[in-house]
């Protein structure tokens, strides 16, 4: 049997201790609970002060990574929020084929989505908890997320595109899923063999050769 103090810590306590390394945050990975519960409704367990400075970390963990979300449970702590940030960089042909455009940082607060639309892209997406691995996920091509932002401002707005991709899988990770739970699971390939087999625009051949279905 073990004990552990951490166990009793508030939330705020937690998070203090968090930010007292000063430096980007430990990222936990696969396998930790706190990745498969279902985060707490943020609802000013922080305080404001508490608030920025760990939405602030929580960023620059996410552009240390690299990546271009970061959810609160990722970082051991069970609320809702996420941040999210894109330059996206790259080939233009494959940023035309994704769809990826520049995504401003914004900070998600109690985030959820529903479709608009029945269309579907699917690509291949990796995750920072599930460091070395990418796996194709079809996802819904365009969303209506609702939530707030980190002032308690509210949050109703169209994603398309890879912004759309990015605010489902951080929203996901809210809710104790992570990509793998959704990705065609044939499509799963470590880093090395995306950039060697599968840095295509589209995952078509990928899906030929690997095995898999495209929306
Ligand atoms: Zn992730």
């Amino acid at each position: 049997m073990t004990t552990s103090t951490t166990t009793h810590q508030s939330l705020p306590e937690r998070v203090e201790e968090l930010l007292a390394s000063g430096g980007p945050l430990p990222i936990v990975t696969a396998g930790e609970p706190v990745l498969r519960t279902v985060a707490e409704p943020y609802d000013g367990q922080l305080d404001d002060a508490l608030l920025e400075r760990f939405v602030r970390a929580l960023r620059d963990t996410m552009l240390a990574a690299p990546g271009v979300g970061l959810a609160a449970p990722q970082v051991g702590v069970p609320l809702s929020i996420a941040v999210v940030e894109d330059a996206a960089p790259g080939a233009p042909e494959s940023l035309r084929a994704r769809g990826r455009v520049p995504l401003p940082f914004r900070v998600l607060v109690n985030p959820s989505y529903e479709p608009e639309g029945d269309a579907r892209a699917a690509f291949f997406e990796g995750c920072l908890s599930v460091p070395g691995w990418q796996a194709v996920v079809a996802r819904h091509a365009r969303v209506r997320l609702r939530g707030q932002d980190e002032h308690g401002r509210t949050v109703d707005e169209v994603f398309t595109g890879w912004p759309a991709r990015i605010v489902q899988h951080e929203t996901d990770h809210l809710r104790g899923t992570l990509y793998l739970d959704v990705a065609r699971t044939r499509s799963l390939s470590s880093n090395e063999a995306v950039a060697e087999y599968w840095s295509q625009p589209t995952p078509e051949a990928a899906a030929r050769v690997l095995g898999f279905e495209l929306p």
